[in-house]
């Protein structure tokens, strides 16, 4: 189960679990942006199964964990994937701004993590994988909201591990760097290739880079990494 699958590093996650053999969930918030996509993805020749819900809604999430579980059978990878940022000095933030990116971010993965845990502990094996960021480990300016939320999966991953680590179950996080999804690529030329001077290897990361820390981290023979914390940002932050 991958949330915000439609997304740019989303759809990445989905295509690569999908040639790994994963059935995949996509949870989605948006009908109007979710159902293109699914469309859009079908024609790369795997069809994933669509659940609608807002990860920032307890029993919207619980429903949607049910409704899958029945129709596709036992959820044994969760990819934290959704977020969104809102951008202010902390002089100008509103709390408005403050929440709604801590309930996207921080929250959702806790609202997820909350439906699927038990029935992974009941089964013995599961893998979580919450994607965080650079930004959660180095702090940046303008963005107190979003690296705290960031940083807050680093702390609910290790926490989590230590909880689950004896079932089976496996909980990581991905601080993925500058990636070119379409939201970075937006960004005009002369901001984009300052950026990329700041990259050490020259270059903004590709999603597929992020997806196959994903089917790694997922697969049988990461079962020894657990409260890790992978960070993939072409030596832009090291530590
Ligand atoms: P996108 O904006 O392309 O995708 C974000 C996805 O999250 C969208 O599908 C969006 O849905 C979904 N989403 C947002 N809010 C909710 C919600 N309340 N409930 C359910 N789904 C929601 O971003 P990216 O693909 O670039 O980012 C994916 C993850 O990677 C994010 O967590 C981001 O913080 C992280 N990241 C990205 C980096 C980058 O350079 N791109 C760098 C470091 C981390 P909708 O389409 O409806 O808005």
């Amino acid at each position: 189960m991958v949330t915000g699958a439609n997304g740019g590093i989303g759809t990445a996650i989905c295509r690569a679990l999908a040639k790994e053999g994963y059935q995949v969930a996509a949870l989605c918030r948006c009908p109007s942006r979710a159902e293109p996509w699914l469309e859009q993805e079908k024609a790369q020749g795997y069809n994933p199964h669509l659940v609608i819900a807002d990860i920032k809604d307890q029993d919207g999430i619980f429903s949607a964990v049910s409704v899958v579980e029945a129709e596709l059978g036992a959820i044994n990878l969760v990819v934290n994937n959704a977020g969104i940022t809102r951008d202010k000095t902390l002089k100008r933030m509103q709390e408005d701004d403050w929440l709604e990116v801590i309930q996207t971010n921080l929250t959702g993965a806790y609202h997820l993590c909350r439906a699927v845990v038990p029935l992974m502990l009941e089964r013995q094996y599961g893998r979580i994988v919450n994607i965080s960021s650079i930004n959660g480990e180095k702090g940046q300016m303008g963005q107190t909201n979003y690296a705290a939320a960031k940083a807050g999966l680093h702390g609910l991953t290790m926490s989590l591990a230590q909880e689950v680590a004896s079932k089976g179950i496996t909980v990581n996080t991905i601080s993925p760097g500058y990636i070119a999804t379409d939201m970075v690529m937006a960004v005009p030329e002369e901001i984009r290739q300052s950026i990329i001077n700041q990259i050490p290897v020259g270059r903004l990361g590709e999603p597929s880079e992020i997806a196959r820390i994903v089917t790694f981290l997922a697969s049988p023979d990461a079962g020894f990494i657990t409260g890790s914390n992978l960070s993939a940002n072409g030596g832009q932050h090291m530590h």
